[in-house]
């Protein structure tokens, strides 16, 4: 799901939030709305790292490239892991879910990530593209180790 879109439903709900808990702080506030879209900053890291160019502009093409890419691949019957994005495994968010037990702000984060990821699960079985996603950090591990050998 593209980013414009994260932004527009985490606004939505942080606005959803506040007015039916509205003692909520702003900072938790907008700790949820920011983390619902900063998440996707593992997709930036991945295209700086494939393409050393930091811009934002490079980095939505980059992506563009690998969809195309990957359709092209699907046409053949060829479904493939795309890169890996660590900020949207299981493991990085029971660690901020874990966080979250000692200061509430972690637990916004939470919160923001986990409505990102459903939507995010949302989109990728709408567009039948779950199998390019990794939700585990110890299976990516788990690939290098195995493709080292
Ligand atoms: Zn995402």
């Amino acid at each position: 799901m593209l980013p414009k879109w994260h932004v527009l439903f985490g606004a939505i709900l942080a606005l959803i939030i506040w007015i039916a808990a509205p003692n909520t702080s702003i900072l938790y506030i907008l700790l949820f709305f920011f983390s619902s879209f900063l998440i996707d900053f593992d997709h930036y890291i991945c295209a700086v790292l494939n393409t050393k160019k930091y811009s934002l502009g490079e980095a939505f093409e980059y992506h563009k490239e690998m969809d195309a890419l990957d359709l092209k691949r699907r046409k053949k019957g060829i479904k493939e892991k795309g890169d890996f994005h660590l900020f949207h495994t299981i493991e990085f968010h029971i660690l901020v879910g874990i966080l979250g037990l000692y200061w509430v702000g972690f637990f916004y984060i939470f919160l923001g990530m986990m409505f990102h990821s459903l939507t995010d699960i949302y989109s990728l079985i709408y567009s039948s593209e779950v199998y390019r996603r990794e939700f585990l950090l110890v299976n990516w591990i788990y690939g290098k180790i195995k493709n080292n050998n």
